[in-house]
């Protein structure tokens, strides 16, 4: 999302008469996109600008900007004490052309009407797009910041959608990935997400369609069946798990239980037999018992995810779960996690392992970072795929055999 909104505020920006710099050192103005989610984050933000806050006595006119939910959530304060110019929340965005030109402060007040439709993003990538949805989130998960800094749910309009789609294909954007803190929820008019993936998965231009964040409470039979039938869209979901533990879950405000969760990767793997599954993992929320703890490595082994984005609890601000008693020592979260961590490692190598011998299909995104005579894509099932090609590879599809894993990426033969 976060990505998404930085080519938002970089198209804004270049339309009104900015432009971007590829060296930090031509730059007069920084601007830091930023996360709430989890403390850590917003810690690092803090020392970026701590760091970057020198080349102000290089550069006297140099100015330091901060957007999103950290921006939301503090405000005025980064500028108080952190020394900042600009401070732009998240429904803001529009009128930061109008900041930098009348050097004021802050503007935060949110307006959870804001959907910036009509607005192109200005896509890094030559190959690949994210493309926002809808914005904000009804769901208030009690551990969740991002409903108080993101507001409520609304949809963009399908119109635009449909046509953001067809122009990225045009230009070679040909993996689309679609964006918002619940996919499942998006509704426009009498278009639901279901209907809207039947639309997109009849756009000529594109090869690809993929869709960030599902709720395992909203996933419907309708959406699996339109992802059975659609050729474009990928064999890969990104359900957030959470926790393996009922009480747990309930604690969490999440509104599903483990049975419904499996039920769910269930039908799906039944309808999509090669489907990837990845998901998020919290641990050491309130009252966690190591029961409680277990329950989710159980689910973990169980399910045998793809690949998971395990973390560990931290506390936000006037959110639930923050009040609650029985909040987790930190050592213990640090080793839950650890424990989590290499199970999921274990079970990720073999995934990886059993794709060696097989044939995928490798969209081809970049250069190889480790390699000039090689380039990286990704397979249909998400997972990170190394070839040997050249730059006229990007953005063409190739089939290739994996000869070998890393653990997590595919070493693949082309065999187009
Ligand atoms: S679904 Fe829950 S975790 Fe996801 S953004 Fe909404 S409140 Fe946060």
């Amino acid at each position: 999302m976060n990505l998404a909104d930085s080519e938002l505020v970089s198209s804004i920006l270049i339309e009104a008469g900015h432009k971007l710099v590829s060296n930090i050192d031509e730059a007069d103005l920084i601007i830091f996109n930023t996360c709430s989610v989890r403390e850590h984050a917003e810690n690092r933000v803090l020392g970026r600008i701590a760091t970057e806050k020198f080349r102000k006595s290089i550069n006297p006119e140099l100015k330091i900007a901060v957007i999103g939910c950290m921006a939301q959530r503090m405000g005025k304060r980064l500028i108080d004490n952190y020394g900042v110019d600009y401070v732009v929340g998240v429904d803001q965005y529009l009128d930061f052309p109008k900041l930098i030109y009348e050097n004021k402060g802050a503007i935060t007040d949110p307006d959870f009407t804001q959907t910036y439709s009509g607005i192109r993003p200005y896509h890094q990538s030559k190959t690949c797009a994210y493309i926002t949805i809808m914005r904000g989130c009804n769901n208030f998960c009690s551990y969740c910041i991002v409903p108080y800094v993101r507001g409520r749910e609304r949809s963009l309009p399908a119109k635009l959608i449909i046509e953001e789609v067809k122009k990225c294909g045009q230009i070679g954007l040909k993996d689309i990935t679609l964006l918002g803190q619940n996919v499942n929820s998006y509704s426009y008019q009498d278009i639901n997400f279901p209907k809207l993936l039947r639309q997109l998965n009849g756009i000529d231009s594109i090869y690809r369609i993929r869709f960030i964040t599902s709720h395992p409470k909203d996933l419907s039979d309708e959406l699996i069946e339109v992802m059975a039938e659609s050729s474009n869209i990928c064999e890969h979901i990104h359900l957030p798990l959470q926790s393996g533990d009922n009480d747990i879950l309930a604690a969490m405000n999440r509104n599903y239980t483990i049975e419904h969760y499996i039920n769910i990767i269930n039908k799906l793997r039944n309808a999509i037999p090669d489907i990837a599954i990845t998901t998020d993992i919290m641990t050491g929320f309130p009252g966690e018992s190591e029961t409680a703890f277990n329950h989710t490595l159980q689910a973990m082994q169980e399910i045998q995810f793809d690949y998971a984005f395990c973390f560990k609890y931290s506390p936000r601000e006037n959110t639930k779960a923050a009040t609650l008693p029985d909040q987790i020592p930190e050592e213990i979260r640090l080793e839950r996690l650890k424990r989590m961590v290499n199970l999921q490692r274990e079970i990720s190598r073999k995934k990886y392992e059993a794709k060696i011998g097989s044939e995928v299909e490798v969209y081809v995104e970049s250069m190889s970072k480790k390699s000039a005579r090689q380039v990286s894509g990704k397979t249909r099932d998400f997972k990170i795929a190394v070839l040997d090609g050249t730059e006229q590879d990007l953005g063409t599809i190739k089939k290739a055999r994996v000869i070998a894993s890393t653990g997590n990426t595919l070493l693949c033969y082309d065999r187009s």
